[in-house]
């Protein structure tokens, strides 16, 4: 007959174990729990106020969401009316067993004492109050800021559709007047060359034709009809 400690009998008996809430399978005992622990997220547990008539079973994760529910509000209220009933219950309580003076003595004391917690209460929920307000403010003053950084961020791209637009276009356009710059160098070329083979200057009314490089033109026998044109009034 052997004997295991309790750990060796989960080892042993079970060697792989799995979360029964979402089925997880585990190397070890140890990491189930952790995982039950820290990670399940479809684990479920009790609420805080399932005595005052909330769920016995939430999940989990879904705790926050779980507190905004009506069932978990209203036993918020039942747990208050069952606390002030006991304090009421409390005093009468214990006046039944006193003598009068003392019975007002503590009255006294103990509505002092609801007063000044009251208070306290009261004062704990107006800033909480004042909390929830300016979060309220917050919230307004981000989601216009969130609204105007949205409307400067959408002219923002229709802006630059617009200037990538002009962009494409002016390349187009300086595309364009590539050749056109080709041509007009070649124009201004060939009237530089025209200028230079005939330019006439007239100083009283005479007609006169110059010709540029007239030796070496002479020389290479270019004009043989007419050389100087001279036109006498
Ligand atoms: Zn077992
Ligand atoms: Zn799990
Ligand atoms: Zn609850």
């Amino acid at each position: 007959m052997s004997f295991y400690s309790s750990s060796d009998h989960l080892q042993q008996s079970h060697p792989n174990p799995s979360c029964e809430y979402c089925g997880k399978k585990c190397n070890s005992t140890n990491d189930l729990d952790f995982h039950k622990l820290n990670e399940c997220n479809k684990i479920t547990i009790p609420c805080a106020l399932k005595d005052y008539g909330c769920s016995t079973s939430v999940v989990r994760a879904e705790i926050v969401d779980h507190y905004k529910t009506e069932r978990h509000q209203s036993s918020i209220i039942t747990f208050i009316r069952k606390i002030l009933s006991k304090s009421i219950n409390d005093q009468h309580g214990r006046g039944s067993t006193m003598d009068a003076d003392t019975l007002h003595h503590t009255t006294m004391m103990s509505s002092d004492n609801v007063n000044k917690q009251l208070q306290e209460v009261c004062q704990t929920v107006d800033i909480l109050a004042d909390g929830v307000s300016t979060l309220n403010e917050d919230t307004q003053r981000l989601s216009h800021e969130s609204l105007h950084i949205n409307n400067a961020f959408d002219a923002l791209i229709r802006e630059f559709a617009i200037l990538k637009l002009s962009i494409q276009e002016q390349s187009t356009y300086l595309d364009g007047l590539k050749p056109n710059q080709d041509i007009l160098n070649e124009d201004v070329a060939s009237s530089k060359q025209k200028l230079d083979d005939i330019q006439f200057v007239s100083y009283d009314g005479t007609l006169l034709w110059k010709i540029t490089n007239f030796n070496s033109r002479m020389g290479e026998n270019f004009l043989t009809r007419f050389i100087l044109i001279k036109d006498n009034p």
